[in-house]
């Protein structure tokens, strides 16, 4: 079994669409297609749930009307046939009347979550019905029906594997299904937050102990520097799933960052392809480390730097768990941390609590805050027994003002601190130096 994950851009349009059927019906082997809503409809979803909550009807309306208009517009480009055109034009009209119906009645978190789901229930429907206009045997499996998350709102494994399990026991081959939602603890329809497809496909390809889970999108592979920012840059071919998950979650957002966990603890390598060039090799994600290569460069903004300077630090035991409580009790997570004898320095990006983590480590030192940094992350064999690859990287940098460094913390990154508006300027200056040909 295979599953194969196509974001909002690959679905973005009836072209595409045929487009994704035509990749999905080339392979061969049973394969399980999981879908993101196309492109912009869960950012108009999320939007019109705000209007909803701020009981602005009127608004709400007219989003969902355009957002309605839209999707007759790919059925009329879709279909060649009246009755599948029908069928999908019943469908797209029943899914907006259940998104108009939360104008008329209280809105809460169970309405939203149900409008955010909707996204992908349509995008699944399209396709599936154009499979079967086509007469290629498809079998939609609906994801609220296995996907489920438990009381901490994290992927029930067992759960998903026990419901899933009995729903692929047929002779189907081709399975579609949608990615991002789930039922939680209470059986309510929820989701596996932005960008939550990725998840999705990495959790089912687990349960069915897949032979491979593809993540098709609109470029190449992963990138060894962000295409936006640096030019020429140039697919990596090859990452281990540690490199992976670092540059996932900082800042490469061609994976989503948790995704990687269940295939790697299921060993179940994964693919990421180009919908525009199918068969670009793209890059193959596995637990075979690559020795003495630096692979790719990655960069997270909106970061926020935290000094606490204490002489009662010095020579001191259990100075840093109280600090790190602080942060525990705000439920904020720590990003990079750097310790001197004397100080300790590190970062968040999740500023909700600021003031008050701010107030409460002032009880033992001074403290001091850095707004608008931004961390660039390098991966590639990092061992601590190479020699040279710390400086070469530092050396990149030698005209950046570097405000932390972390290496160390694992075999495969080293990362740094510096300004946002250094970004640029440092990102490309480490494609020169580490890339170039
Ligand atoms: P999808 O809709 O297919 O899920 P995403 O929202 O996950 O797509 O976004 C993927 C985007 O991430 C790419 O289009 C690309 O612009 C961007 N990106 C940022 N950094 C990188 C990188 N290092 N390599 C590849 N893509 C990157
Ligand atoms: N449609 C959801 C989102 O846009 C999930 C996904 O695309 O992965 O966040
Ligand atoms: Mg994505």
């Amino acid at each position: 079994m295979k599953v194969l994950k196509f974001g909002g851009t690959s679905v973005g349009s009836a072209e595409r669409i045929k487009e994704v059927a035509s990749i999905i019906t080339g392979g061969e082997g049973r394969r399980i297609v999981v879908l993101s809503a196309m492109a912009g409809t869960t950012n108009t979803l999320v939007e019109i749930t705000g209007y909803l909550y701020n009981r602005n009807l009127e608004g709400a309306r007219d989003i969902i009307a355009a957002l309605e208009k839209k999707y007759y517009g790919v059925v009329a480009e879709l279909y060649d046939t009246p009755a599948a055109a029908q069928k999908a034009t019943d469908y797209v009209k029943d899914v907006f009347l259940t998104i108009n119906s939360f104008t008329k009645e209280l809105f809460g978190g169970i309405q939203e979550r149900l409008i955010l789901a909707q996204g992908e229930l349509l995008s699944t429907f399209l396709l599936t019905t154009y499979l079967e206009e086509k007469n290629i045997p498809v079998r939609l499996l609906p994801a609220l029906e296995f996907m489920r998350t438990d009381a901490h709102g994290e992927p029930d494994s067992e759960a998903i594997k026990s419901r899933l399990l009995p729903l692929l026991d047929g002779e189907d081959s081709l399975y579609v299904t949608q990615g991002y939602i789930c039922v939680n603890a209470r059986e309510e329809v929820d989701n596996l937050k932005r960008g939550g497809s990725d998840y999705t496909a990495c959790l089912i390809g687990a349960a069915v102990q897949a032979e491979e889970i593809q993540i098709w999108t609109d470029i190449d592979g992963l990138h060894n520097n962000d295409p936006r920012i640096v030019e020429g840059t140039a697919p990596v071919r090859h990452l281990h799933f540690e490199e992976a998950a670092e540059l996932a979650y900082f800042g490469a957002k061609i994976l989503h960052p948790t995704c990687i966990l269940p295939a790697r603890y299921a060993n179940v390598p994964v693919r990421l392809l180009n919908t525009m060039a199918p068969d670009a090799p793209g890059t193959l994600i596995d637990n075979v480390p690559d020795c003495g290569t630096i692979k790719a460069v990655a960069a997270k903004d909106n970061i926020v730097a935290i000094k606490i300077k204490s002489s009662r630090m010095l020579l001191a035991h259990g100075f840093l768990r109280k600090v790190f409580e602080i942060f525990e009790s705000y439920r904020t997570p720590i990003d990079m941390i750097c310790t001197s004898e004397v100080g300790v320095s590190l970062t968040i990006d999740d500023t909700r609590y600021l003031g008050d983590i701010v107030h409460d480590l002032k009880k033992y030192g001074t403290v001091s805050v850095d707004l608008d940094m931004c961390i660039v992350c390098v991966v590639g064999d990092m061992d601590w027994s190479n020699r040279g690859f710390e400086s070469r990287v530092l050396g990149a940098l030698e005209d950046i003002q570097v405000r932390m460094v972390s290496y160390g913390g694992s075999n495969y990154n080293i990362s740094f601190l510096i300004k946002e508006e250094d970004k640029e300027e440092a990102l490309k200056a480490l494609s020169a130096s580490l890339f170039a040909k």
